[in-house]
This record gives C-alpha cells, structure tokens and sequence, in this order.
C-alpha cells in the first residue's frame, strides 16, 4: 500500500506551481480528512480504494479539469458552495465586489438583486453578512440556477430568492436598492479562453461579445429602470476595462461613479448612483 507521502509524491503529474497543494487537496477529497492529516500522518498507509480514487482525481486534474469542479465545491467569502461545470468557479476577484456592497450605507431592510448568479456565491455572501437584505438573484441557465437554490438551502440562507431570468425579466415592476452582478466579460477573441479553468467554465458566463461589453452594456443601459432613487449598480469587470465601465455609467447618467482595485492593483469593480428621474 502506498503511504501519504508517496501518493503526494505523485504530484509530479500536474502542471504548474501549484501542483503540489492542488495534489494535498484532491488526496483530503479521496481520504475525506482534513489537510492536517496529511502533515501528521505523512506515513500512513492509504486504503488501496482511496488511492484509486486519489489517483483518479489527479489524472483528471492532469487534463485540466479545474480542482473545483473535481470536488464540486469552492470557497467563497466564508462560505463553502456548490459548483459545477454550468456554474462559473467563484474568485477571489469578486470578493472585491461583495466587500464594496458591505461597505454602502444601505438600510437594514435594502433590496438587492444580484443578476447572473450563477452558483449563488455574490448573493449568499451578502446574504451571510447582512441577514436582513432582501435579497433576489436571478440567472439564464437552469442547472446554474439549480445550484444556486441548492446552495441557499445547504448553508441556511433560505430567504434569498433565486429566478430564472434573461437579466432583468423576472424582476418586472420591482425596484431595488442595489444592483450587483459579475457579468460576462470577456471578449470573443481572447486567447485565455482556451488556457486554464476558462476551457472547463461555461462560455455563457465567461464571453461577451468582440469586446467582451456587451452585457454589461446592456446591463448599464436597463438598470435605472430597476433601481430605487438613489439606488447603486456595482458591476465586476476586467482589469482592463474599468474606464471604460466608468464612461458607460457616467453616459447613462449615473453619478458618483468610480472603481475599486483588486488584490493585484486592477481596477476590478465599478459603481454608480442613480439619482432617479428628475432627481438630479
Ligand atoms: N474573472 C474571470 C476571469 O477573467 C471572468 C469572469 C467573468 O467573465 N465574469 O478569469
């Protein structure tokens, strides 16, 4: 039988530097033990099924599925989701996002939508910090959305909404107070997307248009129609587009508009007010 430190040493298999935590990662999956097991029981005899589920997961990880879709869940702001291959795999970046949401002055009962939710992971972590929000997320892909709702009721947020919806059709009528969403924003011919996790995610929720703006272009266009005088839209976008996102709400007549920079320095998420029609 092969030992802990042995099967790790198989690591060799995958590409990158992150070969060997993505290798501690998928051996926890295959033992059902926590990554302390690894570090104190480097010698333990692994069960010959483990291994072959270990080794298994490691030459799927070997052709580039992503390790999120492997063990068919992600972190995600404190909470751990649910995710599969018709949900885009959470990031870091969009932490950015639901931090600048927690950040607004917002009243206790605020309604907020979150438009492609995709896993539910943007609504959920405001839903986890701010327990009063009405908080509604809408998404175009039936199994995505099935994910999200499954994720509601797995971590006890059952008062978020989840809808199927084209952007904005399922909210007919309704008004909020803040608009969020990580829309699709990447352009047609962008060479990533055949590199990395982008092969394995869902082209719906990664591409959008030649240069990657158009929903949120079209979500710029449709959202005062949606939003509560004074209500907020705070859209993630690409490292590069941030003025570009900035024009695009100012044209629309938003006002207070500005960006936030991710970890990296990257101008990731931006936002604007709208005063409401006559308002300003
Ligand atoms: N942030 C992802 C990436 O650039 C794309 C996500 C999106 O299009 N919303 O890898």
């Amino acid at each position: 039988m092969a030992t802990v430190e042995q099967l790790l040493a198989e690591s060799t298999a995958l590409a990158g530097d992150e070969a060997q935590r993505e290798a501690q990662v998928l051996l926890c999956a295959a033992l059902k033990k926590p990554r302390s097991y690894l570090v104190a029981w480097p010698d333990a005899e692994v069960e010959a099924s483990a291994a072959e589920h270990y080794r298994h997961l490691l030459a799927q990880r070997a052709s580039g599925i992503p390790v999120a879709y492997l063990l068919g869940e992600r972190e995600f702001w404190s909470l751990t989701l649910r995710v599969n291959d018709a949900t885009l795999i959470p990031r870091p970046d969009t932490e950015l996002l639901v931090e600048q949401a927690l950040k607004l002055d917002l009243s206790p009962g605020a309604s907020v939508l979150d438009l492609g939710t995709g896993s539910g992971a943007i609504a959920l972590a405001l839903a986890s910090e701010r327990p009063r929000w009405q908080i509604t997320g809408v998404e175009h892909s039936p199994e995505a959305l099935e994910i999200a709702r499954t994720n509601g009721k797995r971590l006890g947020l059952k008062d978020v909404a989840f809808h199927r919806s084209d952007w904005f059709t399922a909210v007919r009528g309704q008004r909020f107070d803040l608009i969020v969403s990580n829309p699709p924003y990447i352009a047609e011919s962008d060479g990533h997307l055949s590199s990395g996790d982008l092969r394995f995610e869902p082209r719906s929720a990664l591409v959008s248009g030649a240069d990657g703006l158009d929903d949120i272009r079209h979500i710029i266009a449709e959202a005062p129609t949606w939003l509560e005088p004074r209500g907020r839209l705070l859209l993630e976008h690409g490292f590069e587009q941030g003025s570009t996102v900035r024009a695009l709400l100012s044209t629309r007549g938003f006002t207070a508009v500005a960006s936030a920079e991710d970890l990296a320095g990257h101008e990731r998420v931006s936002s604007g007010v709208w005063q409401g029609e006559g308002l300003c």
